[in-house]
C-alpha cells in the first residue's frame, strides 16, 4: 500500500506517548440508541460529495478484533469474548446482504437503506471471510496516540494494510456507484475500539492529520477523510451495529451542509424520532425529513381543503405529508 502525503505527520504523532495504563474495560449496561460519534467540529475536511443516493454501492465489511480483546459483560454476547479471535460473530452473514441475494434481509443493513429509500437506494456488500486482527494490541493504539482521530487513523491504515495484502480482494468491486477510482465504502466493524467504546462510531477511515488518501490494488484510491471511502463503529450484536452503522453511512451520504444541521454533521433537534442526532440522543430509525433531504421520499403538501388524508407506516411506506403553516409571521 502506498501512503501518500503528510506521512511524516502521522509519524510525529505516532511518537506520543500518553501515560497511563489501559484497566478494566467493561462492556457497557445499555445498547443501542444510545452511542456516541466522532466528529471533529473544528475542521472542514469534508470531502466533495460523492456518495450516490441512488442506485447500488457495494461495500466491503470488514469485522475487527484486538488481540488482547477479551473484555466481557451484559452486551458482549452477541460476539462472546469466548470465540476464537479470528471467529465471526454468528450474526455477521446478516449484517450485509451480498449484491446477488436478491432479497434483503430483515434487520441488515441492506435492509434498512432498502427500506428508508422506498427502494431507490440499495447498500450490499460482502463479508470479509474472517476477522482481521490489527498488529498492535488495543493498549498500545490506546496508549501510542493522543484521541481519537490519529488512533482511529493509525488502527485503519494497519487494518487496510492487511486487506491489501490479500489478493483475494478486487477493490475494484466496490468501486462501482460511481466508478470514479475512488473505492465507495469499506466498513470495519470493531468488537471493540479506543476512542469508541462503548458504542460509538466515526463516519470516515483515516483523515488529514494522518494521510488524506492510500492506494490499493496498486492504483484504486481509498479516501480517509470525513465523507470518504468508509466508516468505522463497533458493534457487539446486530441491532446495534447496524444502528451505529447506518448513522455513520449516512453522514457519508448526507454530508453537513443542510439546513438546521450543527456544523459536525448531526441534527440533534430531531432527538429520538431521527437516526442523525448525535449520540444518546438519536433513534433508530430515520425521520421523515431525513428521508426527504436524501431525496428518499416524495410528500404531498396538504391544503386547507384536504379532508380525509390517511396516514400510512411512513417508514414501510413512504407516506408523508407537508403541512404548510399558515401564518404570515412564520
Ligand atoms: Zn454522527
Amino acid at each position: 500500500m502506498k501512503r501518500w502525503v503528510k506521512w511524516t505527520a502521522l509519524l510525529g504523532l505516532g511518537g506520543i506517548i500518553v501515560s497511563g495504563t489501559l484497566v478494566s474495560v467493561r462492556v457497557p449496561e445499555t445498547t443501542a440508541g444510545g452511542f456516541k460519534c466522532l466528529m471533529d467540529t473544528t475542521r472542514g475536511g469534508w470531502s466533495d460529495m460523492t456518495h450516490a443516493r441512488t442506485g447500488v454501492t457495494r461495500a466491503l465489511v470488514v469485522f475487527v478484533r484486538f488481540s488482547d480483546d477479551d473484555s466481557v459483560g451484559c452486551c458482549s454476547q452477541g460476539w462472546p469474548d469466548t470465540l476464537p479471535i479470528s471467529q465471526l460473530p454468528a450474526w455477521a452473514d446478516s449484517f450485509i446482504d451480498p449484491p446477488d441475494a436478491g432479497s434483503w434481509t430483515e434487520g441488515s443493513l441492506s435492509h434498512f437503506f432498502w427500506q428508508m429509500s422506498g427502494g431507490r437506494f440499495l447498500l450490499c456488500g460482502d463479508l470479509y471471510e474472517s476477522v482481521v486482527v490489527p498488529p498492535h494490541t488495543y493498549e498500545y493504539y490506546e496508549t501510542t496516540f493522543v484521541n481519537y482521530e490519529p488512533t482511529n487513523s493509525a488502527i485503519n491504515l494497519d487494518v487496510l494494510d492487511i486487506l491489501d495484502a490479500d489478493t483475494s480482494i478486487h477493490f475494484s468491486n466496490y468501486d462501482t456507484n460511481p466508478a470514479d477510482g475512488v473505492v465507495d465504502a469499506i466498513l470495519l466493524v470493531y468488537r471493540r475500539a479506543p476512542q469508541m467504546w462503548p458504542f460509538g462510531g466515526w463516519a470516515a477511515l483515516f483523515t488529514e492529520s494522518a494521510t488524506d488518501c492510500v492506494t490499493v490494488d496498486g492504483s484504486l484510491h481509498v479516501d480517509g477523510r470525513k465523507s470518504g471511502s468508509g466508516a468505522m463503529f463497533t458493534g457487539l450484536n446486530l441491532f446495534d451495529a447496524r444502528t451505529v452503522g447506518a448513522h455513520e453511512y449516512t453522514h457519508l451520504l448526507l454530508g453537513k451542509d443542510h439546513p438546521g444541521m450543527q456544523t459536525d454533521g448531526h441534527w440533534n433537534e430531531l432527538d429520538r424520532f431521527g437516526l442523525m442526532p448525535m449520540g444518546q440522543d438519536g433513534g433508530t430509525s430515520m425521520s421523515a425529513f431525513e428521508r426527504l433531504r436524501l431525496g428518499w421520499v416524495e410528500p404531498e403538501i396538504l391544503s386547507t381543503t384536504s379532508f380525509g388524508v390517511e396516514i400510512g407506516d411512513m417508514l414501510t411506506t413512504g407516506d408523508v405529508y407537508i403541512v404548510p403553516i399558515l401564518s404570515s409571521s412564520v
